[in-house]
């Protein structure tokens, strides 16, 4: 079954009345958006946070059977046919698939058919495209008619929209009916029609342009731009299709899923590339997996596999339910939407003293990921959403982005929930928060938060800053608790006998308070003498200044590499840096200016923290590798360097550093573990360095001889 965190929600304590009231909540909300979606193709909400109130309320019904009504939306199969188009019989009914939400139920479904056949037949593999499903008949092979699916029983005649759909060919390429039964009955070609990403996003540009309502997803435009009254209007719209089906497998004497696959590419239709014919689970399961792992690059959406037993005889022994055939399953994608509880907004002070409300949500499995939290951002974006403690969020998180909270579905509100307030002091210290003009965050500018000390001493740690290895949050955290650190030069007069005997929060069986120990202490007092002779650009990336970050410093410190110069400029000066805004300027000019932080520096600079930029032999040296660009990729643990370090090494060269691996890449050198640069490097024929070489490459300045 899918995974635990969204049942979190639904198995919450509830009474039989609290439950009834969200169950019928549910369902009206449930209706509300079918209508939309089907009669209006306009959708308030996703289909993924549709299916998650959907499967709340079959949650809900499950629990608390006496809630379940006839009229349940989830009694229903999916679907609606409009009046305003003539209503088209389908030759055959279109099923819809069942759904294996998870590689388990993907699992339990192919050994479900290796049991029927006795051995595990051949599986043909099929990208999801997320569509809409359209019906196209075509007699003496010719296209004569084109409906939706509608109902799966009864659709509606598109035929004068599809026939302005480019890739959909009038007539059947000539020999193609040689296979056929019967070359006169009529054959009902399947597929799904869709609009690609792109072509969906300048539509829905234009629609703002012009004041129009954007369209939710590519699919609904997709379905909205084949149904629209003026054909002219459809063709308009960049709409395309892949087909994969025949309403009647007899129609043609052909043997399996495969084989029709080619012949319907034969007579001229458009299928899909990314398809394969798997023998084994294993092979599925890969084939899945690297589906959802190029999800995102396609052009157009998918949603996940469709799986068929391939071979036609077989299908026909295997039969339908009542809903679905047995012999295919639609796997479908984690998806990348869910709808949760909001059961508190939080608020964290930053090391520059920003207040940001953080939603505390209901844990739930998102794009596989259990979700807890996520960023509100500031005053502002909590009030332009509008969430209220106790709302029904919608939280989306797809691939590797950082997790984020939509909206709430208003209807399912609870009554009295109230707009959030945002604090008038700082949570950590109390002191009164400022909000400056023309900014959207609260700040807190005591100079004695706790909150902020924290943040600026980890960030002082961190890798992007003075990179010291060890020093965590939690040992940062007791020696601020203890009133041992309150400023980042703190960190340099600590001493390993301190260190040793600091308490941590915890104790050993015995009881007794878990102290840091001399083994860690040593380490960490060595991490910390190294980050003396860090780079310039770290030093001052690491003081935490606003609007100062990683790459801002190392473009202050190329014209001011010491804090001498630093000190000296004007603002003027500064903000004619290439990448200093004025912002920028202001803020490090007043950070000088600010007696408690001159201080922290000159302290830094008393316990031999680098102040300039160190005088590397070769200064002026040779930019041998200009023109370069380099990719590293994996850990280096023969060179005993960070990627970072590295990088600063080529830099120095001349050399450019990218993070992206393109065919534009001159090199990409490979450490242990490497990723995905490196696969990509193989594909795209980017010469590959391993670590002697990149070593060779340091130790010379010379470009690899490969
Ligand atoms: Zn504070």
């Amino acid at each position: 079954m899918a995974a635990d965190g969204e049942r979190m929600g639904a198995s919450a304590q509830r009474t039989l009345e609290e439950a009834a009231q969200r169950a019928d909540a549910l369902r009206q909300e449930i209706e509300r958006n079918t209508y939309l979606y089907y009669a209006l193709d306009a959708p308030e909400i996703s289909d993924a946070a549709y299916d998650s109130l959907m499967r709340e309320l079959r949650s809900l019904e499950a629990a608390y059977p006496q809630l379940a009504t006839d009229d349940s939306p989830t009694k229903r199969v999916g679907g609606y046919v409009e009046k305003q188009f003539t209503p088209v019989r389908h030759a055959e009914r279109m099923y819809s698939l069942d759904n294996a939400m998870d590689e388990a139920e993907l699992i339990e479904w192919m050994r479900g058919i290796e049991e029927l056949y006795g051995h595990l037949p051949a599986l043909c593999c099929e990208l999801k495209i997320d569509g809409s499903s359209i019906a196209l008949t075509c007699r003496g092979g010719l296209l004569v008619q084109a409906a939706t699916r509608g109902d799966g029983t009864t659709g509606e005649d598109v035929t004068a929209n599809v026939m302005n759909v480019k890739d959909i060919p009038r007539a059947l390429r000539p020999g193609s009916l040689d296979v056929a039964a019967d070359p006169d009955a009529p054959l009902e070609v399947r597929g799904e029609i869709y609009m690609p990403k792109a072509s969906f996003e300048a539509l829905n540009r234009e629609a703002e342009a012009e004041g129009r309502k954007p369209f939710a997803n590519p699919r609904n435009a997709a379905a909205g731009s084949l149904r629209q009254k003026d054909p002219a209007i459809t063709a308009s719209r960049d709409l395309a299709t892949f087909l994969y089906a025949i309403s009647d497998n007899a129609a043609l004497k052909l043997k399996g899923q495969w084989e029709l696959l080619q012949w319907l590419k034969e007579a001229g239709f458009h299928v899909n590339p990314d398809v394969q014919l798997c023998q084994s689970r294993e092979e599925v399961l890969a084939f899945c997996a690297a589906s959802l792992e190029k999800r995102g690059s396609l052009p157009y959406e998918i949603d996940g596999v469709v799986v068929k037993v391939n071979d036609f005889a077989l299908q026909d022994a295997a039969g339908f339910t009542s809903r679905a055939p047995k012999w295919a399953i639609a796997f479908k994608f984690p998806p990348e939407e869910k709808t949760t509880l909001l059961r508190a907004i939080t608020v964290q002070v930053g090391r520059t003293g920003v207040l940001t409300p953080v939603a505390e949500l209901e844990p739930v499995a998102v794009a596989g990921s259990v979700v807890a939290r996520a960023t509100l951002h500031n005053e502002d974006e909590v009030h332009r959403k509008d969430v209220r403690v106790g709302d029904t969020v919608i939280v989306r998180k797809a691939g590797d982005v950082i997790p984020e909270v939509l909206g709430p579905v208003i209807t399912l509100r609870p009554e009295g929930a109230l707009p959030w307030e945002a604090p008038k002091t700082c949570p950590s210290c109390g002191s009164r928060v400022i909000r400056e003009e023309g900014e959207a965050q609260l700040r807190c500018v005591s100079i004695d938060c706790p909150a902020q000390a924290l943040e600026r001493l980890l960030h002082w740690v961190s890798r992007d800053a003075m990179d010291i290895d060890g020093m965590g949050e939690e040992i940062v955290g007791r020696l601020v608790e203890v009133g041992r650190m309150s400023d980042v030069a703190d960190f340099y007069s600590l001493t390993e006998e301190e260190l040793a005997c600091l308490k941590m929060g915890r104790t050993n069986k015995e009881g007794e308070a878990i102290t840091l120990g001399h083994t860690v202490a040593a380490k960490l007092i060595s991490a910390i003498e190294a980050s003396k002779e860090r780079d310039f650009a770290r030093v001052v990336c690491g003081l935490g200044i606003r609007h100062i970050g990683k790459n801002t410093a190392a473009q202050l410190v190329e014209v001011y590499p010491s804090m001498e110069a630093l000190k000296d400029a004007s603002e003027e000066e500064l903000t004619a840096v290439h990448g200093i805004g004025e912002r920028a300027a202001a803020s490090i000019w007043a950070f000088l200016r600010t007696p408690d932080n001159v201080d922290v520096i000159n302290r830094l600079e008393r316990a031999g923290v680098a102040m300039a930029a160190i005088r590397m032999e070769g200064e002026d040296r040779a930019q041998t590798l200009a023109g370069l660009t380099f990719v590293l990729t994996g850990t280096l643990t023969e060179l005993r360097m960070s990627r970072d370090e590295a990088a600063d090494a080529l830099k120095a060269y001349g050399a450019k550093v990218s993070s992206s691996v393109s065919k534009k890449t001159s090199f990409v050198a490979v450490g242990d573990n490497p990723g995905s640069k490196y696969d990509k490097a193989v594909k795209l024929g980017v010469p590959v360095l391993d670590e002697a070489q990149l070593k060779a490459v340091l130790d010379t300045g010379e470009p690899p001889v490969i």
